[in-house]
């Protein structure tokens, strides 16, 4: 066993130690949901994506059970060789259905979406424009694909109108999070639409948090905003707001025909499995026929919205179900989750590099699923917790 060559690794780790930037994985013992088993008690959970309360609804769960039935355990090969099954068309169909769009391509991930589509857009003779609070899968697509990486401020579309008639790359592609996953807040789709037609760009929306929470049906921001018809890519994932795993891209047929063959991570790895489909499409049909769901969550929203600002958290720009409570060095952050912990709330703490340093927090996300005594409880909870917490 042994491993000298490895030493190296337990200095790697005492330094993350030291610097509270060391991450640790906490199982749990129960099924997702709005209330969670964690270290043997039973917490209100208030750090998954699963807005819609979908992950552990029974309809989804039979929906996967049935299509592993049907379909079989595992796709068995990639799209192209012999996985392309009768569920991925299915569910493509759905979500162009959604998202109104002339196609969809489904992806293992929006990991997998935002790494790989990038790539099969722009190259070395181009550039992508991205907003410094993008997720880092859109940063790292946009290396993979070679294209000049240009980060512009955040929300900041003076200096993105700078940069873009600056440059002279033969394509540009800006790319933008709908919703910004630690922030909570919204990128202004209408002027940036404005701003690539303008410029001759295109544009690249992460729907990952807006998709079944945003716009009239819950086809996300773009619908809200009345844009869907200028945005080039429109990415969502099924992993979130939907309950399930997988993702994809909402995009124009002759643009999806050209990602089967471009896209490296779609060509290159097996195809969703058939329970992950069966469940997405579950998903869909209870986004579409149970909007209370929707309506319950936002006025989640805008009572969580009112009691952190009433703290004087700065929640003004926060348009989804993610708050972000902001608390500085990684030390508090890390304190005030165990604090909450303790009075029976799952929250954790957010350090660099998933947020600029001086900036961790603790991400509060609500679902569908909760209710107004666990917002009012929570936050008389953090009350306490930042009553203990040691000076910023
Ligand atoms: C979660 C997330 C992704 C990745 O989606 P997965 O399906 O979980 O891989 C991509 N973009 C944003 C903005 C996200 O928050």
């Amino acid at each position: 066993m042994p491993l000298a060559s490895l030493d190296w690794v337990d200095r790697e780790l005492a330094d993350l130690d030291r610097k509270g930037l060391r991450r640790s994985l906490e199982p749990l013992s129960s099924a997702q949901g709005a209330v969670v088993e964690v270290g043997g008690r039973r917490l209100v959970n208030l750090c998954s994506n699963d807005y819609l309360g979908l992950a552990g609804d029974a309809r989804l769960r039979r929906a996967a059970a049935e299509a592993a039935l049907a379909h079989g355990a595992g796709a068995g090969a990639s799209r192209l060789v012999a996985g392309d099954l009768e569920i991925h068309g299915r569910l493509e169909a759905a979500l162009a259905g959604l998202h109104r769009a002339g196609a969809a391509l489904l992806f293992n991930s929006g990991y997998h979406a935002n790494a790989g589509v990038p790539a099969a857009l722009v190259g070395r003779d181009d550039a992508v424009f991205s907003d410094v609070l993008n997720h880092a899968s859109i940063v790292d697509g946009a290396l993979l694909s070679r294209a000049e990486l240009v980060r512009y401020r955040h929300l900041d579309l003076d200096e993105l109108e700078g940069l873009l008639r600056a440059s002279r790359a033969r394509r540009k592609l800006v790319v933008t999070d709908a919703v910004f996953s630690m922030d909570g807040d919204a990128a202004p789709l209408r002027p940036l639409a404005d701003l690539c037609g303008r410029h001759g760009a295109m544009l690249y929306v992460d729907e990952a948090h807006a998709v079944g929470v945003l716009g009239p049906t819950g086809a996300g921001l773009a619908e809200a905003e009345g844009v869907k018809d200028r945005v080039d890519v429109e990415m969502g994932t099924l992993g979130k707001a939907l309950g399930a795993f997988g993702a994809y891209v909402a995009v124009e047929a002759r643009l999806r025909d050209l990602l089967v063959s471009r896209a490296r991570s779609f060509v290159f790895t097996t195809a969703l499995p058939p329970a992950a489909c069966g469940a997405a499409l579950q998903a869909l049909e209870l986004v579409r026929g149970e909007p209370g769901r929707r309506a319950r969550l936002h006025r989640l929203m805008a009572r969580m919205k009112a009691g952190l600002a009433a703290r004087g958290f700065d929640v003004a720009r926060v348009v989804s179900p993610i708050f972000p409570v902001v608390l500085g060095s990684e030390a508090r952050a890390l304190a005030a989750a165990r604090a909450l912990g303790e009075r029976g709330f799952f929250v954790r703490a957010i350090r660099p590099p998933t947020v600029p340093r001086g900036t961790s927090r603790l991400r509060v996300a609500l679902s569908a699923g909760h209710d107004e005594a666990q917002v009012e409880a929570f936050l008389g909870a953090l009350d306490e917790a930042l009553a203990l917490l040691p000076a910023a």
